[in-house]
This record gives C-alpha cells, structure tokens and sequence, in this order.
C-alpha cells in the first residue's frame, strides 16, 4: 500500500510576462482559431454521426469553435456494451496498475496538458485563468492524487482473525457498469466522477453536460495519454431522456455519478425506483445536486471580511458554484459597513472575456441560463419590498453578461432568498443585531438544500450557537470564510437535505460507494 503521498497541486499565478501566461495564452488563441471536430469514444473509437452540434464561447457566443457528433439511443447501447466487454480485465487489473494510470494523468494535466485543459476550461465554459486553474488543473490533479491514497485506504480495511482462520474483505468493483452523468461548471468535477468508480476497477459509460463537451474532449484525450484502456471510460454525446430510457432500463446497470440540478435527480430516483426489480444488484445512487448557500454574519464580525466573503463567495465564476453564497443575513449594527465594502468591491469588477486577464466576470453558461436570470432581475427591478444596491444590468449581445448583482429583501422568504437561481444574483436581509437565533432559525428553515454556509463572528459563544443550530443547513460548513473553494484532501465536499447524498467528493466515503465487498472466511 505504499503510494506517493498526494500533497495539493500549488496554484501558478499567470502573472504578467510569465512564461505561464504565454503559454496559456497561445493554447487559448490556437484554441479559438481552430474548428474542432468532437467524436463520442466507444470501446476507444471514435464515433462520428454526422450529426454536429456547433459549439460556441458562452462570452463570444457568435464565434464556432468546434462542433460534437451527437449519439442516438443505439450509441449508448454500443457504449453499455463496450464497458461490459472491458468489465471483466480491468475488473481483473491489480490496483496498482489502476493507480498508476491516475497518477500519470495528474502528472501529465500538471505538465503537457495544464494549458490546454485550462484554456479549453475558460473557452468552452467562460471561466477566467485563476478559476480555470483552481478547477481544470489543480482540483482534478488532487483529485487524481488523493483518491489514489483513499482507495488503499480501502484495501487496507481488513477484518480480525483469530488462530486457526483467516478472515478478508475483499473489496471488489460492483458487478455491471455505472453511469457518470456530468456537470458543466467544473472540469474537474466532470472528469473525477467518471474517474474516481474507474480508479476503484468499474467500468463507465458518461455522458457530460452539452455545455462542458469542449472540455470532456480534452478530459477523454487525457484519460487515453495516461493509459485508461478501451471500453473503460465511454464518452456519449446524447440528450438525458435518451440516455436515460437505455441506462436505467439495463439489467446490468449498478449506479450513478452525478452532479447537477435536484430536478433532473429526483427524475433519476424515481425511474430507478420504477425499475428496480429489472437489476441484478441495487444501484448505488451518489449524488450531489442543489444549493441555496448562505453567508450569514453576527454583530460581531468583522464588515471587511463580510463585504470580501460576499464578493468571492457570491460571484467568482458568475456564481455558478454549487457552493455560491446566494443569501446573506447580515445585522443592522454593521450594515451600512458592509453595504459600502460591497458597493466599492463590485464597482471596481470588470466583466468581459476570459482571455483578458483583468476581467473578474465573464459570462453565464448559456442563453437558457441568461434568460432566467434576467427574468428575476427584471421581477426584482418592480418589486417595492426589494432595492438593488448593485448590478441589476445584462446584455446578451455578444455574450450571456449579468453584472453581478446585489437585491436587498424586506422580506427575508422573498422569492430570490429561496429559489436557487446560479448566477451572479445574492439577496441580502438585514436583520435586527439582537435577533441572532431567530435569524439562526430563518436560515436553516428557508430552503430545502442544505449544501454550503459560513457563519462570521469574532464572538465564540456565537460562533458555536450557529454550528449547533446549523448542524445540518451545509453539508460544508465555514467559520469566518467564504463558502466556495473547498480544496481535495482538506475540506471533503458534498451536502444533504435536497442538496444530494453527501458522499463527500475527494474522500475515502466517495471511494467506498464503488466497491462492493466479499467477505471470506478460510480455516485452517
Ligand atoms: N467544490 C466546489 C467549491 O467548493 C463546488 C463544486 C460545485 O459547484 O459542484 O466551490
């Protein structure tokens, strides 16, 4: 069980005149120029229909950069094939082999293809350098390195004997193949939830967000260079009731990766439900879906450190974290405090292209998500219970630009303080500095999800008030720090109540939902 000790992947900086810059520069450029041409991989071939889907910056969304063959029903039959064709050798392979495929992918994603993942990241998803870097190359190098570590963490769990017998667990790979189905707000999430039940010898059939494919080719190409064999990993281009209809009707289907919106999960468990007589084993259902994430501050914190919380946690990458603060219930003694912090850190965000370097905002993922948004801001624009203190503006004309916008409620159930709406949109209330447990309550009681929070308090009476009668409002939960960036290894990520199922992703208790053991007794 002797494997390299993970340490975090550092964060480069792409400072100016760097060498760094350049080269993620010239990857971007090069990038955009080219008209890429995206194949499904089936069995390690690659399949083009013929028929293309054009593919476009969500900030430049009338440039093509490339175009994906989109897969008919038929395709992901041939991909549920090929990975049980491949099932039965990888199941086979020794975990060490296993590792060292992962273990090269992070090495080359943190050399040869950091560039290139990363500019894919900021081109196809519209993420600035430092969030394509955090994301498409540190966290998915972590996540790499460390669930190598956790998955012999796994093998070492092993039972007692006593003389005259020797008892084991043997953790095996689940019988038949699992489904990663995939989010478009980070690369890495995309790529580890297909990697982490191959890491553990499961074969996978994944299907990414239409939003993300640019970058999944990239991931695929990665997955191929560090040696994922054939047929393991199988990369489909089709729409969710398609996928659907085949996946969960298969007999040998034994479970879901997921990341995304607590609609489309709640679909998937009650069509599991509807068939679960049909399979061999019960599939295991992972997770992780919604978040209506708060920031909430007593009369003791610090205004500063509220007014930098809120900007980070609300708006870095548009918002569109899980994780993103999109409430805050700050006390009226240090309101107009942090009402000036935010006004003055927002003004002076710039908000164009990823490419350029000084640009804080860069657009929302699509004209869906553009359309949506704008609509709550118009609504909130009429409301008379609500005043905007910052943004409020969109343009989709040549990108799906909001400005990061700040809505201060009267009422603190008003409909933006409930709904989740991931973009740059936070709602504010302002509560009475004294009414500090009732607003406790107000927090874990206005929202079904239950994902990411941060209490800031410099009173530790207070601070221990919230973490008890927050117990189970965040599944991550941060005392004076914002609530986004959780980082593999330090801060296990996941949430409950309608957040997901908690299986902490970058964790031992991820790893453990893609193994399935045998108990075996043997005398002497
Ligand atoms: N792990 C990310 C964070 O802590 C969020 C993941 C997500 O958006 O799904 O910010």
């Amino acid at each position: 069980f002797n494997v390299p000790i993970p340490i975090n992947e550092p964060v480069k900086s792409y400072a100016p005149g760097s060498k760094e810059r350049q080269e993620l520069l010239a990857a971007y450029n090069s990038l955009r120029e080219q008209q890429l041409d995206i194949p499904m991989y089936i069995g390690g071939e690659e399949v083009r229909t013929g028929k293309t889907v054009n593919i476009a910056p969500p900030h430049d969304h009338k440039r093509v950069i490339g175009q994906f063959h989109e897969g008919k029903a038929a395709h992901v039959q041939q991909a549920i094939d090929a990975a049980l064709a491949a099932r039965e050798k990888w199941a086979a392979m020794p975990w060490e082999s296993r590792a060292a495929i992962f273990l090269k992918a992070a090495d080359l994603l943190a050399g040869p293809f950091r560039a290139r993942m990363n500019a894919a990241t900021m081109l196809g998803q519209s993420k600035n350098a430092f969030q394509a870097e955090i994301d498409a190359a540190c966290e998915l190098i972590d996540f790499f390195r460390f669930n190598v570590k956790y998955m012999t963490e796994i093998y070492k769990m092993q039972p007692e004997s006593l003389p005259g017998m020797w008892n084991r667990l043997e953790h095996r790979p689940l019988e038949g193949f699992i489904f990663a189905l995939t989010p478009f707000n980070f690369t890495s999430i995309a790529a580890n939830l297909p990697a982490a039940p191959a890491m553990m010898g499961n074969v996978v059939v994944w299907k990414p967000a239409n939003t993300q494919i640019y970058s999944a080719h990239v991931i695929m190409d990665l997955f191929r260079a560090a040696g994922v064999p054939d047929g393991v990993i199988n990369l489909v281009y089709v729409d969710g009731p398609t996928a659907g209809e085949v996946i969960f009707k298969h007999r040998d289907f034994s479970g879901i990766h997921f990341t995304g919106s607590t609609g489309v999960f709640n679909n998937i468990w009650k069509t599991i439900g509807e068939n679960v007589g049909n399979y061999r084993n019960y599939p295991r259902i992972v997770g992780e879906t919604g978040g209506k994430d708060f920031i909430v501050a007593h009369k003791s914190a610090d205004a500063k450190e509220v007014a930098v919380a809120i900007t980070r946690g609300a708006f870095e990458y548009q918002g569109q974290k899980c994780s993103a603060a999109s409430r805050a219930y700050i006390p009226s003694n240090i309101w107009e405090d942090v009402k000036a912090h935010v006004i003055e850190d927002l003004g002076s965000l710039k908000m164009g292209d990823p490419q350029d370097f000084g640009n804080f905002v860069n657009a929302v993922i699509d004209e869906k998500s553009f359309d949506k948004l704008a609509k709550y801001l118009d609504a909130a624009k009429k409301d008379k219970g609500v005043e905007i203190i910052a943004g409020g503006n969109y343009d989709k004309s040549k990108g799906y630009f909001i400005e990061p916008t700040v809505i201060v409620a009267q009422d603190p159930k008003y409909v933006t303080m409930c709904e989740e709406l991931f973009g740059p949109v936070l709602t504010l209330y302002v509560y009475d500095a004294d009414q500090f447990e009732e607003t406790l309550e107000l927090v874990d009681t206005t929202s079904p999800y239950a994902l990411t929070g941060a209490i800031f308090s410099n009173d530790r009476y207070a601070v221990e008030t919230a973490t008890k009668k927050l117990t189970h409002a965040a599944g991550n939960f941060y005392i004076n720090d914002k609530p986004t960036g959780a980082v593999v290894g330090q801060q296990p990520f996941g949430g409950s109540r309608a957040s997901g199922t908690n299986d902490k992703a970058g964790s031992m208790l991820n790893l453990l939902r893609w193994t399935t053991a045998r108990t075996i007794k043997e005398t002497f």
